[in-house]
């Protein structure tokens, strides 16, 4: 996954700066001087670990991903399934990965819409990215960021950098686990955020969410990175929907010692929603097995998570 490439050595802000810069020849591309310099803790004081989805935790993706589930699922059929029906399925807690969800909703609608033909899944796909991503003037999917004009450029954060410089300054190791394709995953992270080399496992790094594959390996790797056995570190996993929450309770039935908690957040489209829309989306999520649910990832500063994980809260 080639995860953490520099963390043994965040002591001096001028070595991480080179180390980045003669590793990832990829991350180089994004690397940018007048970035925020967002950090790991020094690892040996480790006393925690937050592990994070991303999509509708750190960013909003009500106009990005969301909709182009509606679009691609319209392309093909002409209809919009409303944020109520993605919702839906998503409470199933199997359909985490977007291409996957936008093909099942038009398998679902074939009912009311015998004459529905189902695209195979690589049409789906490349709908889905040209809405994601945008196209070029030839009509290919746009690879490169600062070409992107498509539903990505809608997406607005909901941390900052300085979210992370805190839970760092409190010893608190951090690192993400998302379904979100990897260019899109580091452009939040790296470009946006400010973070230098994030540990992160994206789509095609591990099998789908609520598989605990991904959550395990990272937070094994950050472990042993701070010296810290696994089983002997307080550790939450953020995310927003049933299917995160179930990765937490699939990891701590394969892995009985760990000391993992459900940190379910609700997504800014069910926050801005009615007070009984957001109580069945967080009825849903505790019922999942979620240890809490909490208004926004932004509420969790480092007392709060610290108290959180040592159940104190
Ligand atoms: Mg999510």
């Amino acid at each position: 996954m080639g995860l953490l490439p520099g963390l043994g050595a965040l002591v001096s802000g001028n070595e991480v700066a080179v180390a980045s810069l003669k590793v990832g020849g990829e991350l180089c591309l994004s690397f940018n001087a007048s970035v925020a310099d967002h950090r790991q803790p020094v690892l040996a004081t480790l006393r925690a670990l937050l592990l994070f989805d991303i999509d509708g935790v750190i960013r909003d993706v009500g106009r990005s991903y969301r909709l182009a589930v509606t679009e691609t699922v319209a392309h093909f059929s002409g209809w919009r399934p409303t944020p109520e029906i993605i919702d839906a399925l998503k409470a199933e807690g199997c359909w985490n990965n977007d291409w996957d969800a936008s093909l099942e909703l038009l398998r679902r609608r074939q009912s009311r819409q015998p004459t529905l033909q189902l695209p195979s899944r690589d049409a789906v796909v490349e709908v889905f990215s040209g809405l994601y991503f945008g196209r070029d003037a030839g009509g290919t999917v746009s690879q490169q960021p600062h070409r992107w004009t498509g539903l990505i450029r809608q997406e607005s954060l909901l941390v900052n950098g300085a979210f992370f410089d805190a839970l760092s300054e409190a010893a608190i190791g951090w690192g993400f686990v998302s379904g979100a394709e990897p260019p899109s995953a580091r452009h939040v992270l790296e470009e946006r955020l400010g973070l230098q080399q994030p540990p992160l496992v994206a789509m095609g790094d591990a099998p789908d969410k609520p598989d605990p594959t991904g959550l395990l390996q990272l937070a094994e790797t950050l472990a042993a990175t701070g010296g810290v056995p696994l089983p002997h570190l307080p550790m939450g996993y953020v995310g927003d929907t049933v299917a995160d929450v179930l990765t937490v309770t699939h990891a701590r039935r394969q892995q009985p010692r760990l000391r993992c908690k459900a940190l379910a957040v609700t997504p800014p489209h069910v926050a801005a929603a009615t007070a009984a829309v957001r109580a069945a989306y967080q009825q849903q999520l505790l019922a999942a097995g979620a240890d809490v649910v909490i208004g926004a990832t932004a509420e969790l500063d480092p007392g709060r998570v610290l108290r959180l994980l040592s159940c104190q809260e």
